[in-house]
Order: C-alpha cells, then structure tokens, then sequence
C-alpha cells in the first residue's frame, strides 16, 4: 500500500529544489507541488503514482519532519494500526500502534561508523574517462583485470 504526506507536518524541504523525499524515491513518485496546483496544498509533497509505489519505505525513513506515513494491508496492519520509523544517525526507532492503542517502541543500531565517514574509493586510482567503452573494472591494473575465484568466499548452508 502506497505512501502518504501529511501536510500538516511536510515543509517542501524548505523549499529545496529536490526534496529528501525526491531524492531517495527510487521510482521517481515523490513530487513537490510549489504552488499547490496539483494538490491545493502548496510546498508539500506528494506520491503522484500511488499504483507504483514499491512500499520501500525509503521516503518514510529520510523525511526529516517524518511527514510521511505508509497505509499498509488490512491483514497486516489492521485499521487504526500503524507502523513509523524515526531515523536517526546511527539508529532507527520503530514505533508501533496497535488499533486498540497500545503503542511499542523498537529501536536498532544501523550503522557501525559515524555518519558520513566512509570513504568508498579510498586507495583507488581515479576513474580514466578514456576507457570508458573497454570492458574491465575501474581498478582493472591493480587486479589484473582477473581474481580467481575463492571458496572460502561460497555460503555453504
Ligand atoms: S522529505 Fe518530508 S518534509 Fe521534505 S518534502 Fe518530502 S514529505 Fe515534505
Ligand atoms: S515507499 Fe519507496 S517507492 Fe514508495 S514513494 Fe516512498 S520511496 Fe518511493
């Protein structure tokens, strides 16, 4: 079931040209209506193609005024019932509702490294535009272009 935005919580992202939620949607369904044509409701976002929403729940987790909500199956969620994560920088806190009102709190470690320390191409040479269109790894010399296989590496279950 698809995503909503609470209006009375969204702030456009103060008005940034690509909201949080525009920019980790990765069907491309979050749209800020500027002027309020689309919804009446200016600088709030919106899911415009709910039929194609992948419930990935990547736009609930980084909106940063946690403006959006998720409708989830009957069967799952019952009516009443809701599911809300909080993210923070190094945990993300579930707060669960139940339709009788009883509310629970789950909170989980995300990460092991401070936010933002990671540096993915640390000790790479840097990408040659030249060799675009030849095939092999941007790291092909240091390996060779080739690593043989190790079964060490296999999940045996
Ligand atoms: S990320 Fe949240 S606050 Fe920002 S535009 Fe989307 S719904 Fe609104
Ligand atoms: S739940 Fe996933 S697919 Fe649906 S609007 Fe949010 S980010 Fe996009």
């Amino acid at each position: 079931m698809p995503t909503f935005v609470r209006t009375d919580k969204c702030d456009g992202c103060k008005g940034q040209d690509k909201t949080a939620c525009m920019y980790i949607c990765p069907h491309d369904l979050m749209k800020l209506d500027k002027d309020g044509s689309e919804t009446g409701h200016a600088m709030k976002s919106y899911n415009q193609e709910p039929e194609q929403c992948w419930e990935c729940y990547s736009c609930v987790k980084i909106c940063p005024q946690n403006a959006i909500e998720a409708r989830h199956y009957a069967d799952v969620v019952p009516l009443g019932g809701s599911v809300q994560p909080l993210r923070g920088t190094d945990s993300i806190m579930w707060t669960i509702k139940f339709r009788n009102g009883t509310m629970k709190r789950f909170k989980f470690p995300i990460r092991t490294t401070p936010e933002g320390s990671i540096d993915p191409y640390a000790g790479k040479p840097s990408a040659d535009m030249a060799n675009i269109a030849k095939p092999g790894f941007f790291n092909h010399n240091e390996q060779n272009g080739y690593r043989e296989g190790d079964k060490s590496e296999l999940i045996n279950l």
